[in-house]
């Protein structure tokens, strides 16, 4: 972590003034001149005040991002200059990536340390969608037509991307939309979340320093049910781009629908983590315990559904509850915390408000279990991590998701039926089996019916990996080819060439 004191560090960026938003190459205030708090989850203190844009601000930044793509210089630039940008962009993402780590930690309340190592992919991620604008090509067709018929497909930008994400990891999903923006050309409007907007905008003037000319990436901030709501109903935009919850998702299927933009929805999940009793307990059981407690819990693809095999049930769900009650909860820019505050006092209620229904329905609490509220916790938004046992399939707390450090433990006896309990969810974005059986582990990842399955680890990413969702986790991938292909529309050119001699 090097000489930097995280907990006392302060940096020009929150230097009291109003943050404004990115249009059109320009730092804007609201139209309406409105703003909001973004307020520090470890202690309710304001962090600064920012820019509420709404429904006119979205309309000036789509009208920006639109004249970007019809006419300005970046329709002229060639893969190389677009890589280029990018190549700076990563670049500049690394030299400041402590203090943009430090930024996302003090908005959202994650562990700066966790931040500190999970933040490295990005730049890899700006460095592989780099390599990607210069690798784009479409194909020469061989046709049937009589005649001297030319045929091929040209790969060209799909045009304006509204981007819109959540607050639980700002610096990465931003990127993980703005990079095959950049790579194919396209234009950006982002919408950052509300609760964690702060390392969005920093990043922004880093954008800006890499030399992406204006208009092409804006940053319009304020929230969902205005800005985001605007966005995505806008006839202007080509497509959409959301990460958030499925409820959320819904809502923008059907603001979609006006100039049926294309979507891609990367949403939340309900992800089965199977420990079968012939693993490697030494090394399930950590990974296990963070496939759930890393970030609070806050994570798209946690697995919250601890499934276990009835003949380590109570040992595993035992080692499970004590690696959570030694972790440490803090405050997240302390480099020693492990476990920082949920981000928001709507996010604290809601979990919490799961604590209580699952001691309703009869889970029995193996640890955690209820907000803490003591000492220097008595401000924040802190919950311990929180092992539910004896937990049954049609219990609410093992059916919703919770987006919290709470995972429900439940027994089982065979592959066969541990398979059909973990795909009866309507989500299917991630999960995890523990095995050293090679064939079992093959049988259950092609079984499992998520977009991702981790056998013998968790949570694995890298940029040339698609990730996305089954089912009611959405659609779409980012990371991988498929992210690319999904900025890209094709075209089909024909040429009559006139008579064959
Ligand atoms: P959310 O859906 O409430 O908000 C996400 C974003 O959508 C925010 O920017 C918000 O302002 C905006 N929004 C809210 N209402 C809107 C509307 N009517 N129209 C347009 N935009 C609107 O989600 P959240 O609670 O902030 O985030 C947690 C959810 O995100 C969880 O369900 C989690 O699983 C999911 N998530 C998914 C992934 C993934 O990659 N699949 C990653 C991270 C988080």
């Amino acid at each position: 972590m090097g000489a930097i004191d995280f907990t006392t560090l302060r940096h020009p960026f929150l230097n009291g003034a109003d943050k404004k938003m990115l249009i059109d190459g320009e730092w804007r205030a609201a139209r309406s001149g409105r703003t909001f708090a973004s307020l520090d989850p470890a202690d309710e203190s304001v962090l600064a005040h920012v820019a509420e844009g709404d429904a006119e601000d979205v309309d000036l930044a789509v009208a920006a991002a639109r004249r970007a793509f019809d006419e300005g210089p970046w329709r002229t630039f060639k893969p190389y200059q677009r890589q280029q940008c990018l190549l700076k962009l990563a670049d500049l993402f690394e030299a400041h990536f402590e203090e943009l780590a430090w930024l996302d930690s003090l908005d959202m309340g994650g562990p700066v340390s966790r931040i500190l190592v999970n933040g490295r992919r990005v730049p890899e991620r700006l460095r592989y969608y780099a390599g990607m604008a210069v690798a784009m090509h479409g194909e020469t067709i061989e046709n049937s037509v009589k005649g001297n018929v030319f045929s091929c497909t040209v790969k060209e930008p799909v045009g304006v991307v509204g981007a819109i994400i959540p607050w639980n990891n700002p610096i990465g999903a931003s990127m993980w939309k703005i990079g095959p923006a950049l790579a194919t050309g396209c234009t950006v409007v982002l919408k950052p979340a509300e609760e964690a907007s702060l390392s969005c905008l920093r990043l922004g003037e880093l954008i800006q320093e890499a030399g992406v000319p204006p208009g092409v990436v804006n940053i319009v901030t304020g929230y969902g049910e205005t800005a985001g709501a605007a966005l995505s109903r806008h006839p202007d935009v080509d497509k959409l781009s959301f990460t958030g919850s499925h409820l959320t998702g819904q809502k923008i299927v059907q603001a979609s629908a006006g100039n049926l933009k294309r979507l891609a929805l990367e949403l939340g999940g309900k992800s089965p983590d199977i420990v079968f009793a012939d693993a490697d307990l030494d090394a399930a059981v950590p990974g296990a315990a963070m496939a759930i407690f890393a970030n609070s819990g806050q994570i798209c693809s946690a697995g919250s559904r601890l499934f276990v095999e009835r003949a380590i049930y109570d040992e595993f769900v035992e080692r499970v509850a004590g690696y959570g009650r030694g972790l440490r909860v803090g405050r997240g820019t302390d480099p020693d915390t492990q476990i920082g505050p949920l981000v928001s006092r709507q996010q604290v209620d809601r979990v919490t408000g799961y604590l209580d229904i699952g001691a309703r329905e009869g889970a029995r609490i193996v640890s955690g279990g209820s907000r803490l509220t003591h000492g220097p916790y008595a401000d924040g938004y802190f919950v311990p991590p929180t092992v539910f046992a004896d937990v049954r399939d049609d219990m609410r707390i093992c059916r919703e998701e919770i987006f919290g450090p709470v995972v429900c433990a439940i027994p089982f006896d065979s592959e066969r039926e541990v398979i059909a309990r973990a795909n009866a969810t309507p989500f299917g974005l991630g999960s995890g089996v523990w095995t050293k059986d090679v064939g079992r582990a093959l049988r259950l990842g092609r079984a499992l019916r998520t977009g991702s399955v981790w056998v013998n680890c968790y949570q694995l990413m890298d940029p040339a990996m698609p990730f996305g969702g089954y089912k009611m986790s959405g659609y779409g991938r980012e990371s991988g080819l498929q992210q690319i292909e999904e900025y890209l529309q094709v075209k089909g050119l024909w040429i009559n060439a006139g008579d064959s001699p």
